[in-house]
């Protein structure tokens, strides 16, 4: 599967794409209601297939295709699944029509024709920019709204992403995550931290400052919001093509990457704005990602492994402090440098992990892996 992203053309059409989606949010929260409300009443969950019966019986939706709606179910059910299987802290909750962003069509519902899109229920079409070809048979196709107002168009295809030539062979790498440094690799190479969000953190403040002095319900008011939308979505394009890039040159190099599993979540509390700037784990998705177009095998270490306090010798340093940059070793005297020890522990633990089986490889073929995903 692939999946390609297209702008679609902002004409006066587009508004009967906002009609589509003020639609969706209606279906999504006519769906959330009638569950709040069969739970209070008899303290049931409704089946998807349930509420999908219900739908194409009762409700007839004049701008949706019938498989948008069961798809907007779906998602719905999704959440909800989420929330029994306690990966997500609360039930999925109401929408408002501007914060719902995009629709989907399966199968039918639609023709694609070049550089045109016909939206058989709305019977309306829309070109957009043909960047570049889709190959394979299209699956399905999105259509989504940016927070800036922008749409897009994503065609995901059967067809199997192409297998990348590597550069060099066999090594193995371990990688240590930081704050100072953005990573530090066990052959002792550092990435910079690019830390992109503080150098743009001037402008957000500036623009974000003017929007607050706009008047609640101006036009200017609109406009200063998207331009504080679009600084956001100019910092976030600069981190991906970072990651992108990055994930690429490290699956050239090496083809076995050993990481921590550190539970990015509780650190991004303790550390705030700058590690959710750094974001490692999302560059962990990407990574996992491009490895698969590579067969680059990335394995995550014991996360209670503590790799930056062991020395080479295999003595465990409690002590060390996150402020400690280096540290001696007592037993055999030996001069740590914290990143870097880190890393080559990593590496360490990781093969001697993968050999002996004792935690399976993070298993990258099964996960659905597509600019879509990131982009719904
Ligand atoms: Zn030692």
């Amino acid at each position: 599967m692939i999946a390609y992203k297209y702008k679609l053309y902002q004409t006066k059409r587009t508004k009967h794409l906002d009609a589509m989606l003020r639609e969706a949010s209606f279906v999504w929260n006519h769906a959330l209601a009638l569950q709040k409300r069969y739970y209070s009443l008899f303290g049931k969950y409704i089946s998807k297939n349930a509420m999908q019966k219900h739908y194409a019986k009762r409700i007839k939706r004049t701008l949706l295709h019938s498989q948008t709606t069961q798809e907007i179910i779906e998602r719905l059910d999704t959440a909800y699944q989420r929330f029994f299987k306690k990966l997500a802290k609360r039930p999925p909750k109401f929408r408002r029509a501007i914060d719902f962003y995009s629709i989907v069509y399966k199968q039918g519902g639609f023709s694609l024709n070049g550089n045109v899109l016909t939206v058989n229920t709305i019977k309306k079409r829309f070109k957009f920019s043909y960047s570049r070809p889709y190959e394979g048979r299209v699956k399905r196709i999105a259509i989504k709204r940016s927070r800036l107002g922008e749409y897009y168009l994503i065609i995901t295809t059967d067809a199997e992403p192409k297998a990348y030539g590597k550069t060099h062979d066999g090594a193995s790498v371990g990688i240590d995550f930081g704050l100072k440094t953005y990573m530090t690799l066990s052959d002792g190479t550092t990435v910079r931290n690019p830390l992109f969000l503080k150098s743009d953190l001037d402008n957000v403040r500036r623009k974000s400052r003017s929007l607050s002095k706009c008047k609640k319900g101006s036009n200017n008011r609109q406009r200063r919001r998207k331009d504080v939308c679009r600084e956001f979505e100019n910092i976030t394009h600069k981190r991906e093509d970072f990651q992108w890039k990055l994930a690429h040159e490290l699956c050239r190099k090496y083809d076995y990457i050993f990481i921590e599993d550190l539970s990015l979540h509780g650190m991004t509390r303790m550390w705030g704005l700058k590690m959710s700037d750094l974001a490692h784990a999302e560059f962990v998705g990407k990574l996992e990602c491009v490895t698969r177009k590579y067969s680059v095998t990335v394995h995550k270490i014991d996360r209670f492994y503590p790799s930056s306090k062991t020395c080479e010798c295999g003595y465990v340093n409690r002590e060390l402090k996150l402020s400690d940059r280096e540290w001696v070793c007592p037993e055999c005297g030996k001069v740590n440098d914290r990143d870097l020890n880190a890393a080559e522990n990593i590496l360490r633990r990781g093969i001697s992990e993968l050999w002996s089986g004792s935690k399976t490889v993070s298993d990258t073929a099964s996960r659905a892996c597509t600019q879509e995903s990131h982009a719904l």
